[in-house]
């Protein structure tokens, strides 16, 4: 049987790297999105990459707004990239703080960021190989949950993502990545 090394994929953080972070946003009408964005992802789907959302979402815990809006605000975030042909495959969100308001989401959960436990469930559930994806994020907390899962990050901090994704492939693929 061929030995099969998995798939490769982009994981993306959401608030600051595919919509502007405009301080917890989860109302539709704080989407903005962020320039370039919906290209970025149609050109990595057409590189062969899987495209993961991994996202701390710590306004749950703090009473900011509910699970049911987070999902409301990942589904209308979709909408807008498939527009362009660039939808996300998966979208994993973690609500829990260890100082949250709310008891039930009180903890300090492996899936909040730093840690890495979106990206090791995400690996699991498709099938990724860690050695040929990378993560895109704006803080540090992202680049510290794709080290501890084995992945590269890359930090975005401009403002179109589309010709950072560009750059950064051409620069990977340079490197024979
Ligand atoms: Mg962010």
């Amino acid at each position: 049987m061929p030995f099969s090394r998995g798939k490769p994929a982009v994981f993306l953080d959401r608030d600051g790297v595919l919509n502007v972070d405009t301080h917890y946003p989860h109302r539709p009408e704080d989407l903005i999105m962020m320039g370039g964005a919906a290209e970025a992802l149609a050109f990595l789907k057409s590189c062969g990459y899987l495209l993961i959302v991994v996202s701390n979402q710590s306004g749950v815990a703090r009473g900011l707004f509910s699970e049911g809006q987070v999902r409301d605000f990942n589904a209308l975030l979709q909408a807008r990239l498939a527009e362009k042909g660039g939808a996300v495959d998966g979208f994993y969100y973690c609500p829990y703080h260890p100082q949250a308001v709310i008891e039930r989401y009180r903890c300090d959960h492996p899936d909040r960021k730093p840690r890495p436990g979106m990206i090791l469930k995400a690996i699991e559930a498709y099938g990724i190989d860690p050695a040929c994806s990378f993560l895109i994020g704006d803080r540090e907390t992202d680049m510290e949950a794709a080290q501890a899962a084995s992945i590269e990050g890359y930090m975005f901090h401009s403002d179109n993502l589309d010709l950072f994704v560009r750059q950064l492939v051409k620069k990977r693929h340079e490197k024979g990545a």
